[in-house]
């Protein structure tokens, strides 16, 4: 199927729609019309797995911290971390304050301004370059998420996922075709917005939709059907035994989250995981625990859903007569220093009332 036959009239007829509706529609968000490329690139990575209501107060939380592409890089990866707590992805904030770093050192502070060199930063794949091109830039270059690809699939009446590449190149040639050349902004503006706020993946609001008189789906009844569902994998189900190894005066053990697994760099307690809901046969590895330690039942159970993981929290006391040595140690009053994954991050004020 080829979509370079799209008279130029017809691509029109799809623009002014698109921009009559979101016209009438209006979507507020704080990043909405900026031309700064440090707050486009950030508002990018932050919604690439996210959702605008929830990384809304982040954004602004993170500019108040790091206003600039100086102010990150001179961060450390712990405070930038410690603001990125509970939005998840954590690779995200990791390749946000590695990039800050090389652009403050290597390009003389300069954000990138092409599409292919945007397109090289770390953590940007096409269709962020293409926001940042188009938004920062006024560069001509379409953006193309899900959102995108329904509205493209149900009103071009187009039964293709974008999971291999003949399907992705077809959606990415329609949406070149029907970019607004003049206005690339405001056109990905309007199809994002569009895509979020009318044609949503359920309930659609055909109603009040402009382009349904040309809209493949809504004609033929087909709304259900396209876009063609993506297969999902089953989520992985894990079980994480902690220990909150704690001394008289409510010291605690903290360790660091090794790289190659979900929550790199981030803070936890010492930790054993088993492939079931039992109590671990063993003890954390390097806390010194003494042999007759006691430990008892959970004395809190969590739960954490991620994209491909379930995570089972189970939280065990360990009182130590004294302040274990060569470990990292916090008063428990002072963990919210630390970034921490959210299953142990929302329980803080549990453990400093039971210790403190
Ligand atoms: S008519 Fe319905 S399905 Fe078609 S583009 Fe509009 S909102 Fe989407």
């Amino acid at each position: 199927m080829t979509f370079s036959k799209i008279t130029e009239n017809r691509a029109n007829r799809f623009r002014r729609a698109l921009y009559s509706w979101t016209g009438e529609h209006p979507r507020e968000m704080p990043w909405k019309g900026e031309r700064d490329p440090y707050k486009v690139w950030l508002s990018e990575i932050m919604l690439q797995q996210t959702r605008v209501e929830q990384g809304m107060p982040y954004f602004n939380r993170f500019i108040r911290r790091f206003p600039d592409v100086q102010a990150l890089a001179k961060a450390s990866i712990k405070q930038v971390l410690k603001q990125w707590e509970g939005l998840g992805y954590y690779s995200r904030a990791r390749n946000l304050h590695e990039t800050a770093r090389w652009i403050v050192r290597s390009q003389a502070g300069r954000f990138p301004e092409e599409y292919s060199s945007i397109l090289r930063m770390k953590g940007v794949g096409p269709y962020t370059a293409a926001a940042i091109a188009s938004f920062a830039f006024g560069l001509p270059h379409a953006v193309l998420d899900g959102n995108v690809h329904r509205v493209l699939s149900r009103y071009f009446g187009i039964d293709q996922t974008m999971d291999h590449r003949a399907g992705k190149k077809l959606f990415e040639d329609l949406a070149d075709r029907l970019l607004d050349k003049e206005q690339p902004a405001r056109f990905n503006q309007a199809i994002m917005d569009f895509g979020a706020l009318c044609c949503t993946p359920k309930n659609p609001d055909c109603t009040s939709c402009y382009l349904r008189n040309q809209c493949f789906a809504f004609k033929l009844d087909r709304i259900g059907q396209l876009p063609p569902a993506k297969k999902s994998k089953p989520r992985r189900i894990r079980h994480f035994h902690y220990f909150i190894v704690a001394d008289p005066g409510g010291q605690v053990v903290l360790s660091r989250r090794p790289a190659g697994d979900v929550w790199p760099g981030l803070y936890e307690f010492p930790k054993v995981e088993t492939d079931g809901p039992q109590a671990p046969k063993v003890r954390p590895a390097g806390v010194d625990l003494p042999p007759r330690a006691k430990i008892g039942k959970a004395v809190l159970t969590d739960k954490q859903v991620l994209s491909h993981q379930v995570v089972h929290g189970y939280f065990y006391l360990v009182r130590m007569p004294e302040t274990p040595k060569n470990q990292l140690t916090q008063p428990v009053d002072k963990l919210n220093r630390f970034p921490m994954p959210g299953i142990l991050a929302r329980s803080r004020k549990f453990w400093k009332e039971l210790l403190s």
